[in-house]
């Protein structure tokens, strides 16, 4: 989605561009679920100057977050509270979306050739080309839990050496079960329910369109050796019925909010391509590379990296792709503004996202912690008893730059809440 995000920008304004991709729109309308993608509404707004807004928001939109946090222990009674955006999300299912956004780019006159491009390659393709731009995402199916790099980033992203000081983690801290379902009625307001289950891991339960129609995509985040973990590796097509009465079983016990809109006569899969499994390890490689070691500056070529094979992070809070888009805006602008490929544009191209990227990887990786920072927890009891609070987070979610702002050490959460605090007793002076 980055790459064709940038090839419809370049597109626009007048820059020309190729865009090497290893499937048809076919092919991507026909594949495997990789993933289950919310964008927020800054993506759809940059899809709208694009001219790809295809999906109606009051009609595919949703609205807000319902979030659930389930009792710690004994005695601690569960939380349920709404956050509101301040304008609409909306998800794709992405063999909907890719396929379309690429028929867009060809249908302008983008060039776009098929086939896969290896590190062996680059020398080849960087001489027909003033830059290159490597967008080939994590590669495949997240990770297989346990076998370091399986998130498949060893080809054109694995040239990017990794930030260590970036990766708090070696291994995933979460183990994926993503599906599209069938038999849940929508949350009202239509909405995505973020639900925890304390020690188990969290559900995302987000309103979603497919080939299928309008469908439910269930991506429940299990932390290894947690209840729901099984999930991870329940096998559907060895036998669908058993997956489903798994699934729905792990509904009732650990997220009721959702498992009271289902529907057990109706509940299931809606089919065997629409189940994504596996792990991540959060990634972030350099920014650049150049790629021509000539030594004259005259015949140097240089590479950038964008959406995950720059940043790959958990899907937990359903940043990655909305990061992709903003990394491919900021750098068509650029392109745009000063075309001039060497050192000093990817200094400044890696310069002018870089706060809000790693902002987008900082508070994902706070959220996959474990145990919880005490910050976070104090956050989030402080949304469910202030709708102002809840409903700043729930925006947020658009720039991830604010939303660490809030989150980057205790002392911030707390001159957060208390802004809150005193933003309230103000206005309640007014009330008489
Ligand atoms: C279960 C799950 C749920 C998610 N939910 C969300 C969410 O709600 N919100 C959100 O913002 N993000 C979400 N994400 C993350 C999101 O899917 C990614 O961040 C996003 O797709 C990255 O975009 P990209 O352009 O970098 O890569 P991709 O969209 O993966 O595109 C890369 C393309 O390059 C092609 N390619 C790869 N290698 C080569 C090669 N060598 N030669 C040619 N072509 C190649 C691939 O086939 C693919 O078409 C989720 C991820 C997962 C796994």
């Amino acid at each position: 989605m980055a790459g064709l995000h940038l090839g419809l920008y370049l597109q626009q304004h007048g820059v020309p561009s190729t865009i090497y991709g290893d499937k048809t729109a076919r092919q991507l309308a026909e594949g495997r679920m990789l993933n289950t993608v919310a964008h927020h509404n800054t993506t759809v707004r940059r899809e709208q100057a694009l001219g790809v807004d295809h999906w109606d928001l009051q009609e595919y939109g949703y609205f807000c977050h319902h979030h659930y946090i389930g009792s710690p222990g004994p005695g601690v009674p569960p939380l349920r509270f709404p956050g509101e955006f301040g304008a609409p999300s909306r998800g794709i299912d992405y063999r909907v979306y890719l396929p379309r956004l690429l028929d867009d780019y060809t249908g302008r006159g983008g060039d776009f050739r098929v086939g896969n491009v290896g590190p062996g390659d680059l020398a080849t393709v960087a001489a027909d080309h003033e830059l290159i731009v490597v967008a080939t995402g994590k590669s495949g199916q997240p990770g297989k839990p346990g076998k370091q790099g399986q998130s498949g980033q060893s080809g054109l992203a694995g040239m990017f050496p990794p930030r260590p000081d970036k990766m708090p983690y070696e291994r995933p801290m979460r183990r994926l079960c993503g599906g599209l379902y069938h038999g849940i009625a929508y949350s009202e307001p239509k909405g995505v329910t973020m639900s925890i289950a304390p020690g188990h891991g969290e559900l995302l339960e987000i309103p979603m369109f497919s080939a299928d129609g309008f469908v439910t995509a269930l991506l429940f985040e299990n932390i290894p050796g947690g209840d729901t973990e099984v999930l991870a590796d329940a096998r559907y097509d060895e036998d669908p019925k058993a997956f489903d009465d798994l699934v729905l079983t792990t509904l009732r016990t650990c997220h009721p909010t959702v498992f009271e809109r289902a529907d057990p006569a109706t509940f299931g899969l809606t089919g065997p391509r629409d189940l994504v499994q596996g792990a991540i390890t959060p990634t972030v490689r350099e920014d650049w590379i150049r790629i021509d070691g000539n030594g004259s500056e005259d015949g140097a070529r240089y590479a950038i990296a964008i959406g995950d094979a720059h940043t790959l992070v958990d899907p937990v809070i359903g940043q990655g792709a909305n990061a992709a888009s903003y990394e491919a805006w900021e750098l068509g602008t650029q392109i745009t503004e000063d075309p001039v490929f060497d050192e000093r544009f990817c200094r400044k191209a890696a310069a002018r996202r870089a706060n809000r990227v790693e902002a987008t990887v900082d508070w994902t990786n706070l959220m996959i912690g474990l145990p919880p920072a005490p910050h976070l927890l104090e956050l989030l009891g402080a949304m469910s008893a202030s709708r102002p609070v809840a409903d700043e987070f729930t925006d947020n979610f658009n720039y991830p730059e604010r939303q660490w702002d809030i989150l980057a050490t205790p002392e911030r959460t707390r001159r957060f809440l208390s802004r809150h605090t005193s933003a309230a007793m103000e206005r309640d002076k007014d009330v008489i």
